[in-house]
Protein backbone atom coordinates (compact mmCIF):
# COMPACT_ATOMS: atom_id res chain seq x y z
CA UNK A 1 0.00 0.00 0.00
CA UNK A 2 1.41 3.26 -0.58
CA UNK A 3 2.22 6.41 1.61
CA UNK A 4 -1.36 8.28 2.09
CA UNK A 5 -3.21 4.96 1.39
CA UNK A 6 -5.74 3.97 3.19
CA UNK A 7 -4.51 2.21 6.44
CA UNK A 8 -7.00 3.02 9.45
CA UNK A 9 -7.78 -0.75 9.52
CA UNK A 10 -3.77 -1.93 9.45
CA UNK A 11 -3.46 0.64 12.20
CA UNK A 12 -6.78 -0.62 14.44
CA UNK A 13 -4.76 -4.53 13.58
CA UNK A 14 -1.08 -2.87 14.68
CA UNK A 15 -2.89 -1.71 18.01
CA UNK A 16 -4.28 -5.00 18.87
CA UNK A 17 -0.71 -6.73 17.98
CA UNK A 18 0.79 -3.88 20.97
CA UNK A 19 0.71 -4.57 24.16
CA UNK A 20 1.43 -0.83 23.79
CA UNK A 21 -1.29 1.72 22.86
CA UNK A 22 -1.61 3.28 19.31
CA UNK A 23 -2.29 7.13 18.90
CA UNK A 24 -4.11 8.69 15.70
CA UNK A 25 -5.08 12.27 15.47
CA UNK A 26 -8.81 11.92 16.55
CA UNK A 27 -7.17 10.42 19.73
CA UNK A 28 -7.90 13.10 22.60
CA UNK A 29 -3.77 12.34 23.73
CA UNK A 30 -2.44 12.85 20.58
CA UNK A 31 -1.52 16.39 20.88
CA UNK A 32 0.32 15.68 24.17
CA UNK A 33 1.82 12.79 22.52
CA UNK A 34 3.66 14.51 19.91
CA UNK A 35 4.93 17.32 21.65
CA UNK A 36 8.67 17.66 22.00
CA UNK A 37 11.24 19.43 23.78
CA UNK A 38 12.11 21.98 21.00
CA UNK A 39 8.59 23.77 20.58
CA UNK A 40 9.66 25.57 17.36
CA UNK A 41 8.93 21.87 15.74
CA UNK A 42 5.08 20.98 14.92
CA UNK A 43 4.45 17.99 13.64
CA UNK A 44 1.88 15.42 12.85
CA UNK A 45 2.47 11.90 12.91
CA UNK A 46 0.00 9.75 10.92
CA UNK A 47 0.06 7.50 14.16
CA UNK A 48 2.42 7.14 17.49
CA UNK A 49 3.09 3.49 18.50
CA UNK A 50 3.55 4.23 22.22
CA UNK A 51 5.94 0.62 22.21
CA UNK A 52 6.12 -1.26 25.35
CA UNK A 53 8.05 -4.61 24.69
CA UNK A 54 11.14 -4.97 21.63
CA UNK A 55 8.31 -7.11 19.62
CA UNK A 56 6.25 -4.09 20.17
CA UNK A 57 8.68 -2.29 18.22
CA UNK A 58 9.62 -4.66 14.97
CA UNK A 59 5.91 -5.08 14.91
CA UNK A 60 5.74 -0.93 14.49
CA UNK A 61 8.54 -1.32 12.35
CA UNK A 62 7.04 -3.64 10.16
CA UNK A 63 4.19 -1.76 9.83
CA UNK A 64 5.62 1.37 8.44
CA UNK A 65 8.06 -0.58 5.82
CA UNK A 66 4.45 -2.22 5.00
CA UNK A 67 2.71 1.15 4.51
CA UNK A 68 5.41 3.05 3.31
CA UNK A 69 5.63 5.35 5.87
CA UNK A 70 8.15 7.33 7.04
CA UNK A 71 9.49 5.96 10.38
CA UNK A 72 10.49 8.22 13.73
CA UNK A 73 11.82 6.74 16.80
CA UNK A 74 11.32 9.07 19.70
CA UNK A 75 13.77 8.41 23.05
CA UNK A 76 13.66 11.56 25.43
CA UNK A 77 12.49 13.80 22.34
CA UNK A 78 15.55 16.21 22.79
CA UNK A 79 17.30 16.28 19.24
CA UNK A 80 17.05 19.97 18.58
CA UNK A 81 16.05 19.27 14.95
CA UNK A 82 13.05 17.44 16.47
CA UNK A 83 13.84 14.27 14.68
CA UNK A 84 11.85 11.87 16.64
CA UNK A 85 8.97 13.68 14.96
CA UNK A 86 7.67 13.49 11.61
CA UNK A 87 4.90 14.56 9.33
CA UNK A 88 2.12 11.51 8.07
CA UNK A 89 4.84 8.92 9.14
CA UNK A 90 4.72 6.52 12.28
CA UNK A 91 6.27 7.78 14.85
CA UNK A 92 7.88 4.46 17.63
CA UNK A 93 7.59 6.16 20.83
CA UNK A 94 9.75 4.43 23.35
CA UNK A 95 8.93 6.34 26.56
CA UNK A 96 7.23 3.18 28.33
CA UNK A 97 10.29 1.31 27.43
CA UNK A 98 12.22 2.90 30.54
CA UNK A 99 12.85 0.89 33.28
CA UNK A 100 16.36 0.51 35.18
CA UNK A 101 18.01 -2.67 36.45
CA UNK A 102 21.32 -1.87 38.75
CA UNK A 103 23.81 -5.05 39.47
CA UNK A 104 25.65 -3.53 42.22
CA UNK A 105 28.06 -6.25 42.22
CA UNK A 106 28.85 -6.49 38.56
CA UNK A 107 28.64 -2.54 39.02
CA UNK A 108 26.42 -2.16 35.66
CA UNK A 109 22.51 -0.82 34.85
CA UNK A 110 20.22 -1.98 31.77
CA UNK A 111 18.57 0.65 31.04
CA UNK A 112 14.99 0.51 28.57
CA UNK A 113 15.36 2.58 25.27
CA UNK A 114 12.96 5.38 26.12
CA UNK A 115 14.55 5.68 29.30
CA UNK A 116 15.77 9.44 30.36
CA UNK A 117 18.66 10.51 32.12
CA UNK A 118 16.65 11.00 35.69
CA UNK A 119 15.21 7.21 35.65
CA UNK A 120 18.75 6.25 35.30
CA UNK A 121 21.26 8.36 37.68
CA UNK A 122 18.08 8.21 40.61
CA UNK A 123 18.53 4.72 39.97
CA UNK A 124 21.76 4.43 40.60
CA UNK A 125 22.51 6.78 43.01
CA UNK A 126 20.86 4.58 46.16
CA UNK A 127 24.28 1.98 45.16
CA UNK A 128 26.61 4.83 45.66
CA UNK A 129 27.31 4.21 41.18
CA UNK A 130 27.63 6.65 38.69
CA UNK A 131 27.84 6.40 34.65
CA UNK A 132 28.53 9.86 32.08
CA UNK A 133 25.00 11.37 31.74
CA UNK A 134 23.67 14.53 30.02
CA UNK A 135 24.13 17.72 31.42
CA UNK A 136 20.27 17.94 32.32
CA UNK A 137 18.25 14.97 33.77
CA UNK A 138 15.08 14.90 31.23
CA UNK A 139 17.49 13.83 28.18
CA UNK A 140 16.76 10.47 26.60
CA UNK A 141 19.13 7.71 27.15
CA UNK A 142 18.92 6.41 23.69
CA UNK A 143 19.51 8.98 21.58
CA UNK A 144 22.32 10.75 24.22
CA UNK A 145 24.39 7.48 24.57
CA UNK A 146 23.83 6.24 20.21
CA UNK A 147 25.55 9.83 19.73
CA UNK A 148 28.36 9.44 21.86
CA UNK A 149 27.19 10.90 25.38
CA UNK A 150 29.49 14.06 27.02
CA UNK A 151 28.39 15.53 30.68
CA UNK A 152 30.16 16.51 33.94
CA UNK A 153 31.63 13.13 34.24
CA UNK A 154 32.71 12.57 30.87
CA UNK A 155 36.58 13.93 32.17
CA UNK A 156 36.47 11.50 34.83
CA UNK A 157 34.20 8.72 33.13
CA UNK A 158 35.06 8.75 29.43
CA UNK A 159 32.13 9.46 26.90
CA UNK A 160 28.31 7.79 27.75
CA UNK A 161 29.62 5.41 25.04
CA UNK A 162 32.46 4.39 26.44
CA UNK A 163 30.65 2.76 29.05
CA UNK A 164 28.42 1.12 26.94
CA UNK A 165 28.71 -2.81 27.37
CA UNK A 166 25.84 -4.09 25.20
CA UNK A 167 22.69 -3.12 23.28
CA UNK A 168 19.71 -5.11 22.68
CA UNK A 169 18.42 -4.06 19.03
CA UNK A 170 15.72 -4.15 16.79
CA UNK A 171 16.51 -4.19 12.99
CA UNK A 172 15.13 -2.95 10.22
CA UNK A 173 13.74 -6.17 9.08
CA UNK A 174 12.03 -6.55 12.82
CA UNK A 175 15.12 -9.26 13.72
CA UNK A 176 15.84 -8.58 17.28
CA UNK A 177 19.76 -8.78 17.95
CA UNK A 178 21.78 -8.65 21.12
CA UNK A 179 24.73 -6.35 20.49
CA UNK A 180 28.01 -6.16 22.06
CA UNK A 181 32.21 -6.71 21.56
CA UNK A 182 31.38 -10.74 20.47
CA UNK A 183 28.29 -10.79 19.00
CA UNK A 184 27.89 -8.32 15.82
CA UNK A 185 31.26 -6.34 16.60
CA UNK A 186 31.45 -4.71 13.72
CA UNK A 187 27.55 -3.08 15.13
CA UNK A 188 28.60 -2.66 18.30
CA UNK A 189 31.48 -0.03 17.04
CA UNK A 190 28.82 1.99 14.99
CA UNK A 191 26.70 1.91 18.15
CA UNK A 192 29.39 3.58 19.24
CA UNK A 193 28.46 7.53 17.52
CA UNK A 194 26.78 6.52 14.53
CA UNK A 195 23.09 7.25 16.86
CA UNK A 196 19.66 5.69 15.27
CA UNK A 197 21.06 4.55 11.95
CA UNK A 198 21.02 1.13 12.46
CA UNK A 199 17.84 0.07 14.32
CA UNK A 200 15.87 0.99 17.85
CA UNK A 201 17.40 0.34 20.57
CA UNK A 202 15.40 -1.22 23.41
CA UNK A 203 17.76 -1.99 26.44
CA UNK A 204 21.05 -0.48 27.33
CA UNK A 205 23.49 -1.96 29.46
CA UNK A 206 26.31 0.61 30.80
CA UNK A 207 29.37 0.15 33.13
CA UNK A 208 28.76 2.38 36.64
CA UNK A 209 31.29 4.01 38.81
CA UNK A 210 31.31 4.15 42.47
CA UNK A 211 30.51 8.05 43.02
CA UNK A 212 28.72 9.00 46.40
CA UNK A 213 29.10 13.03 46.48
CA UNK A 214 29.63 15.48 44.13
CA UNK A 215 30.53 19.50 44.91
CA UNK A 216 28.97 22.20 42.51
CA UNK A 217 30.17 25.18 42.37
CA UNK A 218 28.83 28.20 40.36
CA UNK A 219 30.49 31.47 40.33
CA UNK A 220 28.90 34.89 38.44
CA UNK A 221 30.51 38.07 37.43
CA UNK A 222 29.59 41.04 35.68
CA UNK A 223 29.81 40.32 31.95
CA UNK A 224 32.49 43.01 32.16
CA UNK A 225 35.34 40.45 33.53
CA UNK A 226 34.08 37.93 30.99
CA UNK A 227 37.39 37.78 28.74
CA UNK A 228 40.18 37.60 32.27
CA UNK A 229 37.96 34.76 33.66
CA UNK A 230 37.78 32.98 30.53
CA UNK A 231 41.74 33.22 30.34
CA UNK A 232 42.08 31.94 33.72
CA UNK A 233 39.27 29.22 33.00
CA UNK A 234 41.83 27.75 29.90
CA UNK A 235 44.48 27.95 31.78
CA UNK A 236 43.53 26.17 34.75
CA UNK A 237 41.81 23.32 33.12
CA UNK A 238 45.38 22.90 30.68
CA UNK A 239 46.11 21.03 33.82
CA UNK A 240 43.08 19.83 36.13
CA UNK A 241 42.42 16.43 36.85
CA UNK A 242 39.56 14.82 35.12
CA UNK A 243 37.57 14.84 38.49
CA UNK A 244 36.83 18.11 37.93
CA UNK A 245 34.49 19.04 35.05
CA UNK A 246 31.77 22.30 33.91
CA UNK A 247 31.92 25.05 32.14
CA UNK A 248 31.96 28.34 31.49
CA UNK A 249 28.27 30.03 30.35
CA UNK A 250 27.34 33.44 29.46
CA UNK A 251 23.97 33.18 30.84
CA UNK A 252 20.40 35.42 32.14
CA UNK A 253 21.34 36.10 35.92
CA UNK A 254 19.19 34.06 37.91
CA UNK A 255 16.31 35.07 40.64
CA UNK A 256 18.03 33.76 43.33
CA UNK A 257 18.55 34.72 46.48
CA UNK A 258 22.31 34.72 45.81
CA UNK A 259 22.84 36.53 43.22
CA UNK A 260 22.90 40.74 43.82
CA UNK A 261 19.85 42.29 42.49
CA UNK A 262 21.56 44.07 39.87
CA UNK A 263 22.84 40.34 37.92
CA UNK A 264 19.36 39.18 38.01
CA UNK A 265 17.91 38.93 34.43
CA UNK A 266 20.78 40.38 32.74
CA UNK A 267 24.08 39.13 31.13
CA UNK A 268 26.08 37.24 33.72
CA UNK A 269 29.56 35.61 33.05
CA UNK A 270 29.36 32.22 35.08
CA UNK A 271 31.71 29.40 35.44
CA UNK A 272 30.11 25.99 37.11
CA UNK A 273 33.20 23.69 38.42
CA UNK A 274 32.03 20.15 39.05
CA UNK A 275 33.97 18.01 41.33
CA UNK A 276 33.49 13.74 42.11
CA UNK A 277 34.15 14.45 46.00
CA UNK A 278 33.85 16.78 48.70
CA UNK A 279 33.91 20.47 49.21
CA UNK A 280 37.13 20.88 50.88
CA UNK A 281 39.09 18.79 48.04
CA UNK A 282 37.39 20.52 45.31
CA UNK A 283 38.07 24.19 47.02
CA UNK A 284 41.85 23.57 47.10
CA UNK A 285 41.76 22.31 43.36
CA UNK A 286 39.92 25.36 42.29
CA UNK A 287 41.47 27.65 44.08
CA UNK A 288 43.45 29.33 41.43
CA UNK A 289 39.50 30.34 39.93
CA UNK A 290 38.12 30.73 43.48
CA UNK A 291 41.32 33.60 43.97
CA UNK A 292 39.24 35.39 41.03
CA UNK A 293 37.42 37.39 43.32
CA UNK A 294 33.65 36.61 41.77
CA UNK A 295 30.49 38.05 42.54
CA UNK A 296 27.93 35.91 43.82
CA UNK A 297 28.93 32.24 44.37
CA UNK A 298 26.38 28.91 45.25
CA UNK A 299 28.74 26.25 46.35
CA UNK A 300 27.37 22.92 47.80
CA UNK A 301 27.91 19.51 47.96
CA UNK A 302 25.12 17.07 46.70
CA UNK A 303 24.52 13.32 45.59
CA UNK A 304 25.07 13.14 41.59
CA UNK A 305 21.46 12.73 40.74
CA UNK A 306 20.44 16.12 42.21
CA UNK A 307 23.45 18.01 40.71
CA UNK A 308 21.73 16.76 37.24
CA UNK A 309 18.39 18.19 37.78
CA UNK A 310 19.57 20.80 39.53
CA UNK A 311 20.30 22.79 36.03
CA UNK A 312 17.81 21.55 34.05
CA UNK A 313 16.93 23.51 31.16
CA UNK A 314 12.90 24.21 31.25
CA UNK A 315 10.83 22.74 28.17
CA UNK A 316 8.15 24.71 26.77
CA UNK A 317 10.78 26.99 24.62
CA UNK A 318 11.82 27.24 21.16
CA UNK A 319 15.74 25.99 20.60
CA UNK A 320 18.60 26.59 18.39
CA UNK A 321 22.00 25.25 18.86
CA UNK A 322 25.14 24.43 17.27
CA UNK A 323 28.76 23.66 18.15
CA UNK A 324 32.36 23.74 16.98
CA UNK A 325 35.02 21.60 18.52
CA UNK A 326 37.98 23.36 19.36
CA UNK A 327 41.78 22.04 19.17
CA UNK A 328 42.90 25.26 21.34
CA UNK A 329 41.37 28.16 22.88
CA UNK A 330 44.32 31.23 22.53
CA UNK A 331 43.40 34.89 23.60
CA UNK A 332 42.01 36.04 20.58
CA UNK A 333 39.65 33.14 20.42
CA UNK A 334 38.59 34.10 24.09
CA UNK A 335 38.09 37.38 22.72
CA UNK A 336 35.78 36.50 20.21
CA UNK A 337 33.61 33.97 22.08
CA UNK A 338 33.08 36.54 24.81
CA UNK A 339 31.96 39.70 22.51
CA UNK A 340 29.26 37.59 21.13
CA UNK A 341 27.92 36.47 24.15
CA UNK A 342 26.05 40.31 23.74
CA UNK A 343 24.13 38.70 20.69
CA UNK A 344 22.34 36.28 23.21
CA UNK A 345 18.94 36.66 23.80
CA UNK A 346 18.41 38.08 27.38
CA UNK A 347 16.69 37.51 29.36
CA UNK A 348 16.25 34.00 28.36
CA UNK A 349 17.23 30.17 28.96
CA UNK A 350 20.07 30.32 26.75
CA UNK A 351 23.47 29.71 27.59
CA UNK A 352 26.79 30.76 25.21
CA UNK A 353 28.66 27.61 26.45
CA UNK A 354 32.38 26.81 26.66
CA UNK A 355 32.86 23.29 27.86
CA UNK A 356 36.62 21.32 28.17
CA UNK A 357 36.99 18.20 26.89
CA UNK A 358 40.52 16.50 27.83
CA UNK A 359 41.13 13.93 30.09
CA UNK A 360 39.02 10.72 29.94
CA UNK A 361 37.13 11.96 26.91
CA UNK A 362 40.75 12.44 25.18
CA UNK A 363 42.60 9.39 26.27
CA UNK A 364 38.88 6.80 25.84
CA UNK A 365 39.34 4.42 22.90
CA UNK A 366 40.34 5.99 19.37
CA UNK A 367 38.72 4.05 17.57
CA UNK A 368 35.18 4.93 17.46
CA UNK A 369 33.76 7.16 14.91
CA UNK A 370 33.93 9.99 17.51
CA UNK A 371 37.10 12.40 15.74
CA UNK A 372 35.60 15.33 18.15
CA UNK A 373 36.97 13.37 21.41
CA UNK A 374 40.42 15.02 20.74
CA UNK A 375 39.33 18.68 20.79
CA UNK A 376 40.14 20.57 23.71
CA UNK A 377 37.26 22.39 23.62
CA UNK A 378 33.77 22.87 22.88
CA UNK A 379 31.83 26.33 21.66
CA UNK A 380 28.12 25.92 22.18
CA UNK A 381 26.05 28.82 21.63
CA UNK A 382 22.76 27.00 23.23
CA UNK A 383 19.38 28.98 22.46
CA UNK A 384 16.20 28.60 24.56
CA UNK A 385 13.54 31.54 23.73
CA UNK A 386 9.78 32.06 23.68
CA UNK A 387 9.34 34.99 21.06
CA UNK A 388 9.26 33.95 16.97
CA UNK A 389 10.49 37.57 16.51
CA UNK A 390 13.51 36.01 17.84
CA UNK A 391 14.08 33.34 15.47
CA UNK A 392 16.42 35.00 13.01
CA UNK A 393 18.51 36.67 15.88
CA UNK A 394 19.00 33.47 17.40
CA UNK A 395 20.28 31.79 14.05
CA UNK A 396 22.67 34.32 13.51
CA UNK A 397 24.38 34.75 17.24
CA UNK A 398 24.73 30.67 16.59
CA UNK A 399 26.34 31.00 13.06
CA UNK A 400 28.63 34.23 13.97
CA UNK A 401 29.87 32.29 17.56
CA UNK A 402 30.69 29.27 15.26
CA UNK A 403 32.05 31.09 12.42
CA UNK A 404 34.15 33.45 14.83
CA UNK A 405 36.00 30.15 16.82
CA UNK A 406 36.11 28.54 13.74
CA UNK A 407 39.59 28.90 12.92
CA UNK A 408 40.77 26.80 15.88
CA UNK A 409 38.44 24.01 14.76
CA UNK A 410 39.07 21.44 12.92
CA UNK A 411 36.13 20.64 11.91
CA UNK A 412 35.16 17.30 13.67
CA UNK A 413 31.84 18.26 15.50
CA UNK A 414 29.41 16.11 18.33
CA UNK A 415 26.39 15.56 15.95
CA UNK A 416 24.10 15.70 19.20
CA UNK A 417 25.48 19.30 19.76
CA UNK A 418 23.59 20.43 15.90
CA UNK A 419 20.66 20.41 14.32
CA UNK A 420 20.31 19.52 10.60
CA UNK A 421 23.44 21.14 9.13
CA UNK A 422 23.57 19.70 5.95
CA UNK A 423 25.51 16.30 4.34
CA UNK A 424 29.15 17.61 4.96
CA UNK A 425 28.72 18.73 8.39
CA UNK A 426 27.37 14.83 9.18
CA UNK A 427 30.34 13.49 7.72
CA UNK A 428 32.80 16.06 9.51
CA UNK A 429 31.03 14.45 12.68
CA UNK A 430 32.21 10.79 11.62
CA UNK A 431 35.42 10.99 10.00
CA UNK A 432 35.26 10.97 6.16
CA UNK A 433 37.34 7.06 6.65
CA UNK A 434 34.30 6.20 9.68
CA UNK A 435 31.88 7.47 7.78
CA UNK A 436 32.76 4.87 4.59
CA UNK A 437 32.91 2.26 7.24
CA UNK A 438 29.31 2.99 8.60
CA UNK A 439 28.18 3.17 5.35
CA UNK A 440 28.87 -0.47 5.33
CA UNK A 441 27.17 -1.30 8.31
CA UNK A 442 24.32 0.35 7.17
CA UNK A 443 23.96 -1.41 3.89
CA UNK A 444 24.13 -4.85 6.30
CA UNK A 445 22.00 -3.78 9.06
CA UNK A 446 19.61 -1.32 6.90
CA UNK A 447 20.12 -0.82 3.41
CA UNK A 448 16.62 0.36 2.67
CA UNK A 449 17.67 3.64 4.91
CA UNK A 450 14.51 3.30 6.94
CA UNK A 451 16.18 4.69 9.78
CA UNK A 452 16.74 8.20 8.08
CA UNK A 453 15.42 10.48 10.47
CA UNK A 454 18.14 11.02 12.10
CA UNK A 455 21.91 12.55 11.20
CA UNK A 456 21.94 10.04 8.41
CA UNK A 457 24.27 7.83 6.88
CA UNK A 458 23.58 6.49 3.75
CA UNK A 459 24.32 2.77 3.20
CA UNK A 460 27.19 1.90 0.86
CA UNK A 461 25.17 -0.99 -1.70
CA UNK A 462 28.33 -2.20 -3.71
P1 LIG B 1 15.14 12.15 20.50
O1 LIG B 1 14.79 13.43 19.86
O2 LIG B 1 14.04 11.32 21.03
O3 LIG B 1 16.01 11.29 19.52
C1 LIG B 1 17.13 11.82 18.86
C2 LIG B 1 17.67 10.82 17.83
O4 LIG B 1 18.07 9.63 18.49
C3 LIG B 1 16.62 10.44 16.81
O5 LIG B 1 17.21 10.28 15.56
C4 LIG B 1 16.10 9.14 17.38
O6 LIG B 1 15.56 8.36 16.39
C5 LIG B 1 17.34 8.52 18.01
N1 LIG B 1 17.00 7.66 19.14
C6 LIG B 1 16.61 8.03 20.37
N2 LIG B 1 16.42 6.96 21.16
C7 LIG B 1 16.71 5.88 20.39
C8 LIG B 1 16.71 4.49 20.61
N3 LIG B 1 16.37 3.97 21.80
N4 LIG B 1 17.07 3.66 19.59
C9 LIG B 1 17.41 4.16 18.39
N5 LIG B 1 17.42 5.49 18.10
C10 LIG B 1 17.07 6.32 19.10
N6 LIG B 1 23.95 15.92 24.74
C11 LIG B 1 25.09 15.58 25.39
O7 LIG B 1 25.85 14.74 24.93
N7 LIG B 1 25.40 16.17 26.58
C12 LIG B 1 24.61 17.07 27.16
O8 LIG B 1 24.93 17.57 28.21
C13 LIG B 1 23.39 17.43 26.52
N8 LIG B 1 22.56 18.33 27.07
C14 LIG B 1 21.37 18.60 26.46
C15 LIG B 1 20.47 19.48 27.08
C16 LIG B 1 19.26 19.76 26.49
C17 LIG B 1 18.31 20.69 27.18
C18 LIG B 1 18.93 19.19 25.25
C19 LIG B 1 17.62 19.51 24.61
C20 LIG B 1 19.82 18.33 24.62
C21 LIG B 1 21.05 18.03 25.21
N9 LIG B 1 21.97 17.16 24.61
C22 LIG B 1 23.11 16.82 25.27
C23 LIG B 1 21.76 16.64 23.27
C24 LIG B 1 21.14 15.28 23.31
O9 LIG B 1 22.11 14.30 23.65
C25 LIG B 1 20.61 14.92 21.93
O10 LIG B 1 19.63 15.85 21.56
C26 LIG B 1 20.02 13.51 21.91
O11 LIG B 1 19.78 13.15 20.58
C27 LIG B 1 18.75 13.45 22.70
O12 LIG B 1 18.29 12.14 22.78
P2 LIG B 1 16.73 11.91 22.97
O13 LIG B 1 16.51 10.44 23.05
O14 LIG B 1 16.21 12.78 24.05
O15 LIG B 1 16.20 12.54 21.61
Amino acid sequence: MAAGGSYGAALTDLGERLVGDVITPGDADYDEARKIFNTMIDRRPAAIAQCETAPDVAHAIRFARDHVLPLAVRGGGHSVAGMSLVDGGLVIDLRRMDAVTVDPGARTATVGGGAIMSGLDRATQPYGLATTGGRVSTTGVGGFVLGGGAGFLDRAFGLACDNLLSVDLVTAQGDQLHVDEKEHPELFWALHGGGGNFGVATAFTLRLHPLTTMTAMLLLWRPEAGPAVARAYRDFFESAPGQVGGGLLYLTGPPEEFVPDDMVDTLVCAVLLTYTGHEERARAITAPLLRLGHDAEMITELPYADLQCMLDDPPGYRNYWSAEYLDSFPDQAVDRFCARASDMVVPSPSQHVLFPQGAAVTEGPSDYPLPWRGAAWIVHPFGLWDDPADDARVRQWAHDTRADVRPWSRGAVYLNFIGREGRDRVIEGFGAENYHRLAGVKALYDPDNVFRLNHNIEPRIE
